[in-house]
């Protein structure tokens, strides 16, 4: 037998499955004082090769992250993929930089950039949006929030977070404001209590809702990954990303 044979066959199908499934549990949990918005899953496809996202759309799936710019723009070109998805929607989730925005919206299906981090980014986000687009289509965002404060993490203070909000809304027109979006603290035990940063962009969201006069259920949380994605909706997630539970584990630091 050889040493191949034992790497178990990534089923991606039953890992979506067992995902759905999942979620849905978990919003039976939620806390009913939270919108009671049925949550989104983004299956993160990154360092997997395109034959696997076009599995899991075949299976039912339409939302799918990277978090590398070069690694959407590819992806999301493959001819096989292009053909077969044709209503896939690619969520950008990993640390935006000026010079990649281009290529970043070129990328084909691109429907969210969930990683604004800063009025800078944000301007020329919006900027080169409305020279690209075709008629007035809006691109969908989120705010990063770095609510676990490593300065590793990409995203806005969370006492900042308002501020960034408010720029988007007032000045990138071209952008549609969608949500709030953290990262936080990989491994947390919640047998020490709720996560902390699922409850501080919970926070934050709150008050961005009221000083800015938005309704809170038009205001995504997107939070919660393989781990911990159950604990994130049971908290308020509308949108969890998920990826190796459904295409199996990366190499280690690779992600
Ligand atoms: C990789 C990644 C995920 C998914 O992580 P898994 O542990 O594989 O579920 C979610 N969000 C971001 C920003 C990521 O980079």
């Amino acid at each position: 037998m050889s040493e191949d044979s034992v790497v178990p066959q990534i089923d991606v199908m039953n890992g979506l499955k067992t995902v759905l499934a999942n979620i849905e549990k978990a919003v039976a949990r939620r806390s009913k004082d939270l919108p009671q918005v049925m949550p989104r899953l983004v299956a993160v496809s990154k360092i997997k090769p395109a034959s696997l996202v076009i599995e899991a759309y075949e299976a039912g799936q339409r939302h799918f992250g990277e978090n590398y710019v070069n690694e959407l723009a590819e992806k999301s070109s493959d001819p096989q993929l292009l053909e077969k998805c044709k209503d896939i929607k690619w969520h950008f989730i990993g640390h935006l930089q000026n010079n990649k925005v281009n290529k970043l919206i070129g990328s084909p299906g691109l429907y969210m950039v969930e990683t604004i981090h800063s009025e800078k980014i944000a301007e020329n986000l919006n900027k080169q949006w409305i020279k690209y687009r075709k008629g007035d289509e809006k691109l969908k965002v989120m705010v990063q929030v770095n609510t676990s404060g490593e300065e590793a993490k990409s995203g806005t203070e969370p006492e900042n977070a308002t501020n960034l909000v408010e720029y988007v809304l007032k000045n990138c027109p071209g952008l549609d404001f969608q949500g709030l979006m953290t990262i936080g603290i990989y491994d947390f035990d919640t047998s020490q209590g709720p996560n902390p940063d699922f409850i501080t962009l919970a926070k934050c969201r709150q008050e961005v809702c009221e000083k800015l006069n938005l309704d809170i259920n038009n205001v995504e949380l997107s939070m919660g990954m393989s781990t911990d994605y159950e604990h994130a909706i049971e908290l308020g997630a509308t949108t969890v990303r998920v990826g190796s539970v459904i295409f199996g584990a990366r190499p280690p630091k690779a992600n």
